[in-house]
């Protein structure tokens, strides 16, 4: 059995590992644009902050891949897919055969088009390298600047803030993560940020930099901010194009059942490029989370094996920012929900959304009220009616 893997992120990496152990005499190939080995993004911005050295940010060394019989092809794009003949064309002219195939090819950053030097961007260790050089070259004449709402944002919050970096902080909408938070969730957050010392402007998009090959501000609708440092965190994309003309059947991400397998027979997928069936949540999501990578990478190694197993996660995200908790729980779009219940307040530092639709609880998100996390986990596993869940958290 030869089995070939496009994107060598943690979804791919664990396949490959899986896949090992449960076809001891396959071929396996792993194909990664990226030179480095599996390193951990998570661990990126703690990297960044000076708080873990480089080395411990790899996830697997050099030598792994040989040691489990996987051949690592790195610095390599696969360019096309042939799902007639069963072959994919890399970026250096070959093109490799399979009998199951494994797209795992993550996400990349969306990016501005200014390029000013101090222009920062945060997904790769190349980018988390590139940003600690521009702390080093500034020293303490650094001033930071932030355009955007996100996860990304926060990490550009905690970094600044690491390294006693005056900030202002931009975004295009009302507040943070506009299509999930409710507005008390938001103010919270922003006052909570201010709080810090951050300067915190709304409503800003972006229209342009200052400076000519050095950064030396950014313009937004709500005026001009001085800053030599700009982290932009505006979302990320993936590359569909290569799989669209392949016929492999795209939404928000590769359409895959509950198993992981694509519209296309022997193709499947795993990681953040997946848009899959739920099980839980009752709809097709696209997640961007390490432990979903993680898992889909093992689930989606026993499918392509032959042993047929439903993909099953509550999926999470946790994260500190400037001292506060921040979790994303199971579905959290407001537009996809029937009704979003709030508990706590901005007045007692804490909220809770807890996000109905028909009637039973399909995702939370919990700012500064961690034990919340457990109730609404097991809610969305269970099917909880949303009564038992407010009951339960409101006591
Ligand atoms: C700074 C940062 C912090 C994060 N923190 C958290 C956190 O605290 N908690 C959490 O749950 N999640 C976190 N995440 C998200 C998490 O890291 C991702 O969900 C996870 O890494 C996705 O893994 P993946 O393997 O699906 O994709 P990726 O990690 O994107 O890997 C895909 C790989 O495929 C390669 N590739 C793409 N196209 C091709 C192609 N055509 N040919 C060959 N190779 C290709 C890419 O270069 C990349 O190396 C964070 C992400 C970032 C950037």
């Amino acid at each position: 059995m030869r089995y070939v893997i496009v994107g060598g992120g943690v979804a791919g990496t664990t396949a490959a590992e899986e896949l090992r152990k449960l076809d001891p005499e396959s071929e396996i190939t792993l194909i990664c644009e990226e030179q480095h080995p599996l390193y951990s993004r998570v661990l990126l911005g703690v990297y960044v902050q000076g708080k873990v050295p480089r080395e411990r940010t790899f996830l697997k060394k050099e030598s792994w891949y040989e040691e489990k019989k996987i051949e690592w092809l790195r610095g390599v794009h696969v360019d096309a897919l042939d799902t007639q003949n069963k072959f994919v064309a890399l970026s250096d002219g070959r093109e490799l055969s399979y009998d199951k195939l494994l797209i795992s090819s993550g996400k990349e950053v969306r990016t501005v088009e200014y390029d000013q030097r101090g222009v920062m961007y945060f997904r790769t260790i190349d980018d988390a390298d590139h940003i600690i050089q521009l702390l080093a070259e500034q020293g303490k004449d650094a001033c930071g600047g932030i355009y955007g709402g996100g996860f990304i944002a926060c990490e550009f919050l905690n970094i600044y803030e690491a390294h006693n970096i005056r900030t202002v902080l931009t975004f295009r909408g009302e507040h943070f993560w506009n299509s999930n938070l409710l507005p008390e969730a938001g103010e919270l957050l922003l006052n909570h940020f201010r709080s810090k010392g951050v300067d915190v402007i709304a409503h800003a998009e972006l229209k342009g930099l200052v400076g000519d090959k050095e950064l030396e501000g950014f313009v937004t609708e709500q005026g001009e901010h001085p800053c030599t440092m700009l982290g932009i965190g505006v979302g990320i994309l993936s590359d569909f194009s290569w799989l669209e003309e392949a016929g492999v059947k795209i939404g928000v991400g590769v359409k895959a059942d509950k198993f992981l397998q694509t519209s296309v027979a022997d193709v499947y997928v795993a990681g953040d490029i997946s848009e899959f069936e739920d099980v839980y949540v009752g709809r097709e999501m696209n997640v961007g989370t390490w432990l979903n990578a993680i898992m889909q990478g093992r689930v989606v190694a026993k499918n392509m094996t032959g042993e047929p197993t439903v993909f099953e996660l509550v999926s999470s995200y946790a994260m500190n920012v400037l001292g506060i908790d921040i979790i994303f729980v199971g579905d959290v779009a407001k537009s996809e929900a029937d009704d979003v219940h709030l508990v706590g307040s901005v007045r007692s530092g804490g909220v809770t959304q807890v996000f109905e639709r028909g009637g039973r609880v399909v995702g939370g998100v919990m700012i500064n009220r961690n034990t919340d996390r457990k109730v609404i986990t097991d809610a969305v596993k269970s099917g909880m009616p949303v009564s038992d869940v407010l009951n339960k958290i409101n006591t």
